[in-house]
């Protein structure tokens, strides 16, 4: 225990008060005294008290020095000496005759007698006129105990001084005592009993015990870590002057705060989210609830509870942070699927379907057809005298033929019609839902459109002639896969080649045996 908490213990509010109690007490004593006269004052008593002696002992040398015993010094020696015996205020005498010729003496008289010859007597050097037949003859001299003592060891011998070392202590130890309980009982602290402490301090969570007006009551351990501060310090203290609690609370939630609201509501307050900002200290998360504490129907207070949710709550932005990552590595992972799907569905010089999916698509809209019973039409088309353009303008030029004849039937196509790159500039073109005749249509359609404007159209040979030959065919009731369709229209592209290019052929199976009936 160091200095000061030793200091404090010793001098406890009750201790001061009952100091401040016997000093006050002590001052009425002396000031009663003053003011009534009572007890009576002592330097009388002793003054009325030394006469007596005087006079008594005066009595008794005159006595001893009468007519008969004047030569008996041992006489007036008995006397003195017995008064020395009886009075235990003498502390000397003397008997001196009318020549100044000592007759008689006790105790040491020479230390305590100071009156010159002729001054009148004091309370403790008392000179009594010895008178024989009316003739003053002589005088005694009496020495008695000063009225104060003039030394320290004379002053701790004084019955005054025993009387108010008496009052003075024993008054401190009862005031001390009764004042030592009656302040337990005034003690906010001990409103709450000892038990209820003691199973508050068992939570984890803060605990505040408010009365109606939001001034603490009981505040549990949990809550003096989080405040910093001792639990009795906080007793009685408004929950409003915690500076830190009123700043944590959200700003809506300040005026008022949330306790008072709970005692004005008479309902629960719950979930007030508190984000705690210290110097020195680390941030907090709270989260405070506060209901109040009915009797009856009366608010007689109300409990405030505070959870730490700091490591939740830091565990949670971590998540989502974590979450946010995944999202965004996720979207990464679904635009490289699509990329991937891209690459490999498309045909990378053109931006059509390849060849692979463009079967695949084929095979789908094939069965749904035969399923349906519904028409669907293959148009075949390939590039006229591609191998010229080739040699002509280079590769790069024949790849751009090839990109814009690409374009060019996808823009002639409706929504659910397709088209796909089969070959090095021979492209398949499916027409769900279509008819040989609406086919037939289609494909003039996009041959007139490529005849007229895809050699124009090229990047760097602006003006060449560029033409495309067709061949188109619908599902028959024989054909057991697209592979068929796609022949028989291959096979009336054949036959648009051979009979000049630029052109379209539209037949059916039995065309193919009288080659060219249809053109
Ligand atoms: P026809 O009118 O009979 O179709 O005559 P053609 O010259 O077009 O003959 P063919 O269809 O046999 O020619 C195909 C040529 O296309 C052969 C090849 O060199 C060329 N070729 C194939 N793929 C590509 C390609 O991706 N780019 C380029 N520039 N040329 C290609
Ligand atoms: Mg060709
Ligand atoms: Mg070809």
């Amino acid at each position: 225990m160091n200095l000061s908490a030793w200091w404090n213990r010793l001098f406890s509010p009750a201790v001061r008060i009952a100091l401040g109690l016997v000093s006050l007490m002590v001052t009425l004593v002396l000031l009663g005294e003053m003011f009534t006269g009572y007890p009576t004052d002592r330097g009388e008593l002793l003054s009325r008290y030394h006469s007596q002696v005087a006079r008594t002992l005066g009595q008794q040398v005159a006595g001893a020095l009468s007519e008969e015993s004047r030569d008996d010094k041992q006489q007036l020696q008995r006397v003195l000496a017995q008064a020395l015996h009886n009075e235990p205020r003498l502390l000397s005498a003397r008997v001196v005759d009318a020549n100044a010729r000592v007759l008689g003496q006790v105790g040491d008289h020479q230390r305590g007698w100071h009156l010159a010859a002729g001054v009148s007597s004091t309370l403790d050097n008392i000179r009594i006129p010895l008178l024989v037949n009316g003739q003053r003859w002589g005088e005694l001299q009496i020495v008695m105990q000063p009225m104060l003592p003039n030394t320290l060891a004379g002053w701790l011998r004084e019955p005054l001084v025993h009387w108010f070392a008496f009052i003075s202590l024993a008054g401190l130890l009862v005031y001390a005592l009764y004042l030592r309980r009656v302040l337990r009982h005034l003690d906010p602290n001990a409103a709450v009993p000892e038990r209820v402490r003691t199973a508050f301090d068992t939570l984890t969570e803060g605990v505040l015990v408010l009365d109606p007006l939001g001034r603490v009551m009981l505040a549990n351990q949990a809550f003096t870590r989080i405040h910093g501060e001792q639990a009795s310090a906080l007793t009685g203290k408004a929950a409003t002057e915690l500076p830190w609690l009123l700043a944590s609370l959200p700003d809506d939630q300040r005026a008022p705060p949330p306790w008072r609201r709970a005692v004005q509501d008479k309902a629960a307050v719950l979930g007030v989210p508190l984000h705690v900002l210290r110097e020195g200290v680390p941030p907090l998360r709270l989260v405070l609830n506060c209901s109040p504490i009915t009797d009856g129907g009366r608010v007689r207070g109300c409990l405030a509870s505070l959870s730490d949710v700091t490591e939740l709550q830091e565990r949670t932005e971590r998540l989502h942070v974590a979450l946010e990552d995944l999202s965004i590595s996720q979207k990464e992972i679904e635009r490289q699927n699509e990329e991937l799907t891209l690459l490999a569905t498309r045909d990378a010089l053109t931006g059509i379907f390849n060849r692979r999916s463009l079967m695949q698509q084929a095979e789908q809209r094939f069965a749904e057809a035969r399923a349906a019973g519904t028409p669907i039409s293959c148009i075949m088309c390939d590039i006229d005298h591609f191998k010229s353009v080739n040699d002509k303008y280079g590769h790069a030029g024949g790849d751009q033929v090839i990109q814009g004849a690409a374009k060019a039937l996808s823009r002639g196509l409706r929504l659910h019609d397709f088209v796909g790159r089969y070959g090095g500039e021979e492209f398949c073109v499916m027409l769900p839902g279509s008819t040989l005749a609406q086919a037939r249509e289609v494909a003039e359609r996009l041959r007139e459109d490529i005849a007229a404007n895809l050699g124009a159209a090229l990047r760097d040979h602006a003006g060449v002639r560029v033409t495309m030959s067709f061949g188109a065919a619908e599902l028959e009731p024989g054909m057991a896969d697209p592979g068929a369709l796609i022949d028989l229209a291959d096979q009336a592209l054949y036959h648009s080649k051979k009979n000049g290019r630029n052109r379209v052929t539209a037949w059916r199976t039995e065309d193919t045996e009288t080659a060219g009936a249809v053109a």
